[in-house]
């Protein structure tokens, strides 16, 4: 009740949420009284969640950011969503995105932008703006998004959150709209590391409806989450620390390492040679699964369905001319174009190729370090209209969490500061693969 009134009270100024479910919360929240009555008590029993609207939800309207999905009401739940209904967590509604979570601002999203909490004229962060903004403005307890190249990590930096982006294959797909299915990834959005931990575990396993995930054991994330960081080789990869950095971003990473060093870590320099591709390998495998995975909104299955077409050609073309905001367009355009024959080779095989190289990069120097710390974006958040205009300039804002979605590896962005201008500003941990329990008891340690 305490949540939902402060959703009615704060959220007309945030616009984190698309939809507020105040009936459907206060039943889960009474199911979940009884279910504490009869002594089945779970981690996440009675806890108020709120979830990115690109989780399909069974009864409850799903848009993706979209208008091409404005009245979609699936008819299941996503696995992330039914483990967490299986242990009593509360669905306190949808929370909003940018459109098909194409991104890192949160305005492409068809239900109007987010703002963050902590400036009102500010980016929250995108494309799970709504999910960090949720946790700054204290209304949800924890959030799920997704991540395919930095949207669980850069908008928990902007808003002061934990988000954490599991291994490619830790936590199951099904159910989640796709955008790139290669790199796209569910994870936390939290207040803090344990809450991360706690949301990790609960949705974290093989699911034998997603065949990418992968059938090995999770771990209890609590379990090792105290034991600090002594002893621990964390990695600096040298081409992070580019000329350019914000100066703010550049104080709050040198920080970050002395309370690592004072906390008995130990400090290395490292190389991720082929970083400067990573954007440019990024934007050709995204945008080429995109315009494949988004073929099936053809105004016949799902959403919206123009009202004067003339055939069936036509009516395809004008229900997603109406559907789709101009970034999903553009990118079904540029993904479309790398996928076509002549081109193929020239872009979508040779961005496969990099992603390879920028993988073993990773492997490389998780060999030689245990985790890797770097900055979560190159700015603090900045303000709302500013980056529209110039789509290449908003693409460069994820430089710093985009190769971890390219290696499939894990990392997560952690609250380090605030910049002169008072907006917060993350750090994060980079670990290997399947290496969760190893960054949240490395972030642990630096939040204690
Ligand atoms: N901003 C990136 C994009 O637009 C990443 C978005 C995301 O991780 N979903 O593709």
């Amino acid at each position: 009740k305490a949540l939902l009134a402060r959703i009615d009270a704060v959220d007309p100024r945030v616009n984190a949420y698309i939809t507020v479910r105040h009936d459907g919360a206060l039943k889960a929240a009474a199911d979940a009284d009884a279910r504490i009555a009869r002594g089945e008590i779970a981690p996440l029993t009675g806890i108020p969640v709120g979830l990115k609207d690109i989780f399909v939800t069974k009864g409850v309207k799903t848009t993706c950011g979209s208008k091409i999905l404005e009245n979609f009401v699936p008819p299941y739940d996503g696995t992330a969503v039914a483990k967490l209904k299986a242990q009593g967590a509360v669905l306190l509604g949808k929370l909003n995105q940018d459109e098909f979570a194409m991104g890192s601002s949160s305005e492409s999203s068809y239900f109007g932008t987010t703002k963050n909490p902590w400036d009102l004229e500010c980016t929250p962060g995108g494309s799970s703006g709504g999910s960090a903004a949720a946790i700054a403005a204290q209304t949800a307890t924890a959030t799920l998004g997704t991540d395919t190249g930095g949207s669980i990590r850069q908008p928990a930096s902007h808003c002061s959150c934990v988000g954490l982006k599991p291994t490619y294959g830790r936590v199951s797909r099904y159910g989640v709209i796709a955008y790139a299915s290669s790199l796209d990834q569910v994870g936390p959005v939290t207040r803090d590391v344990t809450d991360a931990a706690i949301m990790l575990g609960a949705v974290a396993g093989y699911d034998p409806m997603d065949s990418t995930s992968v059938e090995t054991p999770v771990p209890d994330y609590l379990a090792s989450l105290e034991q600090g960081v002594k002893g621990l080789k964390i990695g600096l990869p040298k081409e992070y620390f580019i000329e350019g950095l914000d100066p703010d971003v550049k104080k709050a990473m040198d920080e970050a390492i002395a309370t690592y060093r004072a906390l008995g870590a130990e400090i290395k320099e490292v190389s991720l040679p082929h970083t400067e591709y990573a954007v440019a390998t990024y934007y050709l495998v995204a945008t080429a699964e995109a315009s494949s995975n988004l073929a099936r909104y053809d105004g016949v299955r799902f959403g919206h369905r123009t009202a004067e077409a003339k055939g069936l050609i036509d009516m395809f073309a004008k229900s997603r001319a109406e559907g789709f905001g101009a970034e999903v367009k553009r990118r079904i355009m540029l993904g479309t174009y790398a996928l076509s024959s002549g081109y193929y080779d020239a872009y979508y095989l040779k961005a496969q190729k990099v992603r390879t190289l920028i993988r073993q990069d990773f492997t490389n120097a998780l060999s030689e370090v245990d985790v890797l710390l770097t900055p979560v974006a190159p700015t603090p958040a900045f303000k709302l209209g500013e980056k529209v205009a110039d789509p290449l300039q908003m693409y460069l804002s994820d430089i710093f969490t985009i190769p971890v979605n390219l290696a499939g590896t894990c990392g997560i962005s952690l609250p380090a500061g605030f910049s002169a201008a008072g907006l917060p500003i993350g750090v994060q941990l980079i670990g290997r693969p399947f290496g969760e329990d190893a960054i949240l008891q490395a972030a642990r340690a630096f939040e204690r």
